[in-house]
């Protein structure tokens, strides 16, 4: 790895952000002026307030150089570093780019559609955390050729990972290699890290062998036979723990739940922009958005889903999900659709 040393700054051209970049005090930036050039982002700066407004279709930001607040929209927003001018050429940290123009940015070829629902949270997403199900001791699902959800999901997760980061999203995973995670520990580290949405990644299994498609799930009591199976299934990860956090996690399932409601609304957007983007990019048959119960998701004060990416019990499923390059895609389906609730809850109602 070489580096160009320029005022204290390494300057390297980047291979997954499509601008130059150069680390500043520890955090990656960006040179504004060639998103603007690139992407077609409109910019106006006051020398004076040392303010600088940047558009592009109806989506606004207004940074103060120096500074790491910043108004979106109407809302006022924290960015993870401040703006620095150096030599008349503003640097702003990666995650201002997927503020104006990242929509498009994960997916190549399957841009979600314009979106014209009115966002009534307006929470930035900064922190995705990532949640690659099973783990260690617990395989999950596995296929008739011996394919291991753990294995897929981890992959995917990472791929995931990949294209939001890509798009100046910052991600977490709670696990990044074969580990068992206990599932209450799951949504704490989500806590610790800050995370504004929680996405965990499963593969699916079924008695009946014919069944295939994607599914996502938002935490409800209220669930269907086969979301209640499905939770069953999930949840017997539980049986792998220690048995004196079952008792207190029954007690501290209700205050959860009690929290988790005011997230659920949100959680419900994100599971259906998900849905909507991978079954349309994927072609996949979209077996439903759903609620059930999964300890995964209880106790996460955050947004949260769990989706289902495929069946390995049937044929086809695991054939698909063997093959990386399939993998690859439905990890950047499932980035867009994480980008395109990002946008969703970023858009000021006005
Ligand atoms: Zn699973």
């Amino acid at each position: 790895m070489f580096a160009l040393w320029l005022g204290g700054c390494a300057t390297t051209p980047s291979q997954k952000f499509p601008y130059t970049t150069q680390v500043i005090s520890g955090a990656e930036y960006f040179p504004l002026v060639e998103m603007c050039r690139a992407d077609g982002v409109t910019w106006d700066y006051d020398p004076l307030s040392r303010i600088i407004v940047l558009k592009k279709d109806a989506k606004e930001i207004e940074l103060l150089i120096d500074s790491d607040r910043a108004i979106l929209g109407v809302a006022p927003i924290q960015l993870k570093n401040p703006v620095v001018l150096q030599d008349g050429v503003v640097w702003a940290p990666l995650e201002v780019r997927a503020y104006l123009v990242s929509v498009a940015c994960p997916v190549k070829g399957g841009i979600p559609a314009q979106d014209d629902r009115r966002a009534v949270f307006l929470r930035p997403v900064r922190v995705v955390v990532l949640d690659p199900g099973h783990g260690g001791k617990d395989p999950g699902a596995i296929g008739k050729n011996g394919l291991r959800e753990k294995d897929v999901v981890l992959d995917v997760a990472r791929k995931v990972k990949t294209a939001l980061e890509r798009c100046g999203v910052a991600v977490y995973m709670t696990r990044e290699d074969d580990r068992f995670i206990p599932l209450h520990e799951r949504p704490r580290f989500a806590e610790r890290k800050k995370g504004d949405i929680f996405v965990s990644i499963h593969a699916n299994a079924n008695r009946s062998r014919w069944i295939e498609g994607f599914e996502v799930y938002y935490l409800s009591e209220a669930v269907d036979d086969n979301a209640r199976a499905l939770a069953a299934v999930e949840n017997a990860s539980l049986e792998l723990e220690e048995a004196n956090f079952l008792e207190s996690f029954s007690l501290k399932a209700i205050l959860w739940d009690l929290i988790q409601t005011e997230n659920r609304r949100e959680s419900i957007e994100l599971a259906r922009d998900l849905g909507d983007v991978v079954s349309s990019v994927m072609n996949l048959k979209m077996r439903g958005v759903k609620g059930a119960g999964f300890a995964v998701l209880k106790g996460s004060y955050i947004p949260s889903v769990l989706v289902e990416i495929g069946y390995l019990s049937n044929k086809d499923g695991e054939r698909k999900l063997e093959d990386p390059h399939y993998r690859a895609r439905m990890a950047e389906a499932i980035a867009a659709g994480i980008m395109k609730f990002k946008m969703y809850s970023e858009t000021a109602s006005s």
